[in-house]
């Protein structure tokens, strides 16, 4: 079953901790995102949930006896609820705060925030179908959607030790570039340097081998969902993903944002998943009634690019393109269903990313290759500077909110990751 509406979610209830009650405030006594954090001189991770512009620490608080999140991955959808409650009625106004609460509070401007869980194994989807389109045209102006697009949630099988949290920085990748069609391809650092803005999945209660989820309970092996910003190097990529897809232009880097924003909080924000008319049903293994009543989750979403000479002039960056998940061609709990339908079992802590979340407008790209044509159409900045593919030093921000009429507003904090220089060149 898809998380239900409770009390938690009344758009009425308001917290102690005043800061949660701002009107902009991504984290409301409604959302309750789950993270690890170190205070200074901490050495171990503590399970906090975002409140306003602070963590509460669930140990420290007395709501938990331990800090293992894997533990928090592997609660049933129940006890999760029960936990969600717990926290929500110690948060909430009228319940006078008990001073171990209290003092369980911490700024997050004071503390480091980890990965919210260990990265057991990464698996990047496909399911942004206008990006799958607009990729497509470029490489296929005739044949631009694969036949197989409308039936299978395309994947590939990502690598878990490169994801990084926001903020993160990594260095621009080394890698084979394919020059004109009789030549040798040149070595050296990537000059189509791209973002992806994407959704992920956390895994929480896995499976076992050989048992396949079903659809009807795909959702309660779902914790919640993170940003993440799948980077790719366009030229390593075009040169090397035929036959086995993405290698090298994917795995030195992916980021993701500290705070896991619960299947529960999103309850609010869910709404029916259909097919454009003339597109096939899914098959019977990916179709549920559930799925068909409330299977799309409505999340809005945002990148900005804040440029090294931005970054300079004390600018925040510029706003890029704007897109929604409800857009995506497959639901999460497609995602789960088809992932383990072989038998394959996933585990708690596994990340899904849905792949990129463009809109159906082509200023909607969820990447540079789509808003700049492959490079060819340079963007203008609000500085005046042309812009196409990342440069060393940018910075880009992904930002995620889901609004409706009569709900708080939720949002995810921020995914960052910055562009360092590459290495030397060996030999
Ligand atoms: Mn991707």
């Amino acid at each position: 079953m898809i998380a239900a509406l409770d009390d938690t979610h009344d758009p009425a209830l308001t917290s102690w901790v005043a800061s949660a009650n701002e009107p902009a405030t991504d984290f409301p006594i409604q959302n309750l995102p789950f993270g690890r954090f170190r205070r200074p001189g901490d050495s171990d991770w503590r399970i906090g949930v975002a409140i306003g512009d602070q963590v509460l620490g669930l140990k420290q608080a007395g709501l938990l006896d331990h800090d293992d999140i894997t533990r928090i991955l592997k609660l049933t959808p129940a006890a999760r609820r029960t936990l969600r409650h717990l926290i929500s009625r110690s948060l909430a106004a009228d319940a006078p705060p008990a001073s171990r609460v209290h003092e369980a509070l911490i700024a997050q401007s004071a503390v480091e925030l980890g990965l919210p869980c260990p990265i057991r194994d990464y698996t990047d989807f496909y399911t942004g179908i206008h990006h799958a389109l607009s990729v497509g045209r470029l490489f296929r102006p005739d044949n631009p959607l694969l036949p197989n697009y409308k039936w299978v949630p395309i994947g590939y099988h990502g690598r878990a030790s490169s994801i990084q949290v926001s903020p993160g920085r990594f260095r621009r990748p080394l890698g084979q570039q394919g020059g004109a069609a009789d030549k040798a391809p040149s070595f050296g650092p990537s000059a189509r340097l791209d973002y992806e803005l994407e959704l992920g999945l956390i895994v929480g209660q896995p499976n076992d081998p050989g048992e396949p989820i079903p659809m009807a309970s795909a959702e309660e092996h779902l914790f919640g969902v993170v940003l993440l910003n799948d980077w790719s190097a366009r030229d390593i990529q075009a040169w090397e993903y035929q036959p086995l897809g993405p290698f090298l232009a994917k795995n030195f880097a992916t980021t993701i944002s500290p705070w896991i924003v619960t299947m529960e909080a999103l309850a609010p924000f869910r709404r029916p998943f259909t097919r454009p008319a003339g597109d096939p049903a899914p098959l019977p293994y990916l179709d549920s009634a559930d799925n068909r009543e409330r299977g799309v989750i409505e999340i809005a979403l945002e990148v900005h690019l804040q440029t090294g000479a931005m970054r300079d002039a004390g600018h925040a960056g510029d706003l890029l393109s704007r897109s929604s998940y409800a857009d995506a061609y497959w639901t999460a709990a497609q995602l789960v269903t088809h992932h383990t339908c072989n038998g394959c079992n996933l585990d708690s802590g596994d990340l899904l990313g849905t792949g990129t979340l463009s809109g159906p407008q082509p200023a909607q790209g969820g990447s540079l290759l789509e808003l700049t044509a492959g490079g060819r159409q340079a963007l203008t900045l609000s500085d005046g500077r042309q812009h196409t593919f990342l440069e060393d030093g940018d910075t880009v921000i992904l930002r995620a909110r889901c609004e409706r009429a009569g709900r708080r507003t939720i949002g995810f904090g921020e995914c960052r990751g910055s562009v360092l220089p590459p290495p030397t060149l060996p030999g």
